[in-house]
């Protein structure tokens, strides 16, 4: 299992980037994703995505993110501009979620990403600080590249359940199937 938290949501400001954080852990292979509890309308937004494009992928809300990481049983990932970087690091995560732990196949992995600055004690809970560089960008960014690495690319070949609709991809041009057109 991998799933996101998101640390951290300015009502109003943050509301497309919490929400793209949603979209971006559902469409390259998270199971799940956190929101803090001020975030409901990026969690309806993600919810309905899911309905219409398919999952399985759950959306929730937290009143204690913190508690999520000490709760979580598995490994933390917290992405950062100051962590490792993440080429040093991955082969390590990778075995990890790999070899480890649950029925899936490895040990479960929690993804942080911040919004603001992230509290210190986040650095000391994570069992990795990853750099996607050592630059400052964005927590979008950071996770689709970090979730990419992780799974390698086979992210990109998943199936979808339970879609209302389906894109067709072409070179030229937007096709979306509907269920009922086979
Ligand atoms: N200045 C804030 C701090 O010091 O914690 C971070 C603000 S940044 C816009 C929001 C989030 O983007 C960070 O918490 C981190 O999760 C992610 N992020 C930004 N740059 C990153 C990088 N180079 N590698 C990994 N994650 C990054």
């Amino acid at each position: 299992a991998v799933a996101v938290l998101r640390l951290g949501h300015r009502p109003g400001r943050d509301e497309r980037m919490t929400t793209h954080v949603g979209l971006t852990a559902r469409a390259l292979g998270a199971d799940r994703v956190w929101f803090p509890d001020n975030a409901g309308q990026s969690l309806e937004t993600v919810e309905d995505i899911t309905d219409r494009f398919g999952g399985p992928f759950a959306v929730e809300l937290t009143d204690s993110p913190q508690g999520v990481i000490g709760d979580w049983e598995g490994r933390v990932v917290h992405l950062t501009m100051y962590g490792e970087r993440v080429q040093d690091v991955e082969d390590e995560i990778r075995k990890a979620h790999r070899s480890e732990g649950d029925e899936s196949g490895g040990e479960p992995i929690l993804i942080v990403v911040g919004a603001e600055k992230v509290p210190f004690d986040v650095y000391e809970a994570a069992d990795w600080n990853v750099g996607v560089t050592n630059q400052p960008h964005s927590e979008v960014a950071g996770l689709a590249v970090f979730l990419d690495r992780l799974f390698e690319g086979r992210e990109l070949e998943r199936e979808w359940a339970d879609a209302d609709r389906r894109v067709v991809p072409m070179e030229t041009g937007k096709r979306v199937e509907s269920e009922d057109d086979g």
